[in-house]
């Protein structure tokens, strides 16, 4: 009988083999038990050990051990995967997939057929690191939803791309621009915290940056949005392109350590998990290494530091029905649940009403909808059935890809809830705290 490699056998095997990206220990830490599997969104819709957590890590482990080759059977596996995270959740042994993961993922590359491989790389590379481009990108996308020419050319598209331009959300005409790099409190100081930006956020979602910058300062915080700060790179890393997401996490790491703050907070789930974790994704550069770590230790969701930080009380009553969708990245990857529900709760009128599954995932799942529409719009179905249970009117999630997402869903699926980030219904409560306007 064959017998099994030792760690450090199967650690000179993946070196040997050419794969040093899978010279992790995360690898030998899963002992089969097999608990992750019913949380895992692909192994629930398939009940193919392959699309599982613990079939995925064998095969990693195979091919880390030069069993297995790395082809397109291997890739189509870990590509299925949402990286939704709910596997390390669910795991005894706190095995973490996402690293497992996202090592293959630098050695496979971009899911997809080769063009759209390229326009992923294209976007990766050259787009999400350059604010500037991005910005040109999104306007030249505003121009083109309001020219009336997607309608025209709806017909002559190709189904696929007929229904990734449904999913398309519209380009709003004015984008983030903060008016200074420091934005005061408006209250007693309490704290001098920098702010992301971010690139979706920036572009399809300013009301909500805006409204995250309102709530921080009035409970007291100093917001430094540095000019120099870029994307997190949660996308790149998230699809193997981990050379430009070393890059823009330097970048990050030098433009918000030099102001000298107390957090770094971040109102997307998915980037703050990314940034929570620079440390990991800069481990062998010895000139980043501590000062990942330190960055690190800094970075904050918005709903966690203002929980932390104990919230002025909002006063404004709203009498509606909400229900919570835990983003993968926020409830699996930072393990923040309660304090975004406690921020709800607080908010006087409101009725919280949790929904069956609040933490599965929605199918966003960054460019997910996009690369995997099948899987994608088979979990947002399902999500939007559990929405429709509570009877809510609004549904609020700290996420640009699932607020994405569960509008689509909303449009398409039913039913008709408005979807809101938790800072954009903060900052409605918050309105009638003011003896003078915010905005
Ligand atoms: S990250 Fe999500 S989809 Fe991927 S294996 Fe884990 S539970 Fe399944
Ligand atoms: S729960 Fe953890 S240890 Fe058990 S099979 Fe899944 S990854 Fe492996």
């Amino acid at each position: 009988m064959e017998r099994a490699l030792t760690q450090t056998e199967a650690s000179i095997e993946a070196k040997v083999s050419g794969l040093p990206a899978l010279d992790i220990p995360e690898l030998y830490q899963c002992v089969h038990c097999g608990l992750c599997l019913d949380q895992c969104p692909t192994y629930r819709a398939l009940h193919i050990e392959s699309e599982s957590p613990r079939g995925r890590i064998h095969l990693v482990r195979a091919a880390a051990e030069g069993r297995i080759e790395l082809n397109e059977r291997f890739a189509s596996h870990l590509n299925l995967c949402l990286m939704c995270r709910a596997c390390e959740s669910a795991c005894p042994s706190g095995v973490q997939y996402g690293r497992i993961a996202e090592a293959a993922r630098e050695i496979l590359g971009p899911p997809g057929s080769p063009l759209a491989r390229a326009v992923q790389r294209a976007a990766f590379q050259y787009l999400l690191p350059s604010p500037l481009r991005l910005r040109i990108a999104a306007r030249l996308l505003g121009f083109y939803q309001r020219s009336g020419l997607g309608r025209l050319l709806e017909l002559a598209l190709p189904e696929r791309l007929r229904e990734m331009q449904s999913m398309m959300p519209a380009v709003p005409r004015r984008f983030f621009n903060p008016r200074s790099e420091v934005m005061p409190a408006i209250a007693k100081n309490r704290a001098r915290v920098g702010m992301l930006s971010g690139c979706v956020m920036s572009v399809l979602f300013p009301e909500v940056n805006e409204a995250t910058l309102r709530v921080l300062r009035l409970n007291g915080c100093d917001v430094v949005l540095p000019k120099k700060q870029l994307c997190c790179g949660a996308l790149n890393v998230h699809n193997g392109e981990t050379v430009t997401a070393k890059a823009m996490a330097r970048q990050n790491i030098d433009a918000f350590l030099e102001s000298k703050l107390d957090a770094v907070v971040v109102n997307a789930a998915g980037c703050g998990a990314a940034m929570k974790e620079y440390g990991h994704l800069l481990r062998d550069d010895p000139a980043y290494a501590e000062k990942a770590e330190r960055f690190g230790r800094l970075v904050k969701d918005a709903g966690e530091y203002l929980f932390e930080l104990g919230p002025r009380a909002p006063q404004r009553p709203i009498e509606r029905v909400v229900t919570y969708q835990d983003p993968c990245h926020l409830a699996h990857g930072q393990k923040i649940r309660s304090q975004p529900r406690e921020l709800l709760k607080a908010i006087p009128g409101i009725e919280l009403r949790e929904m069956n599954g609040a933490d599965r995932c929605c199918g966003s799942a960054g460019i997910y909808n996009l690369t995997h529409p099948e899987m994608s719009q088979e979990l947002l179905q399902e999500k939007m059935a559990a929405i429709a249970e509570t009877s809510a009117e609004i549904v609020v999630a700290p996420n640009p890809g699932c607020m994405l997402q569960l509008r689509y869903g909303a449009k398409r699926y039913g039913p008709p809830v408005e979807v809101l980030h938790l800072m954009d219904l903060l900052d409605r409560a918050y309105d009638a705290n003011q003896g003078f306007s915010l905005r």
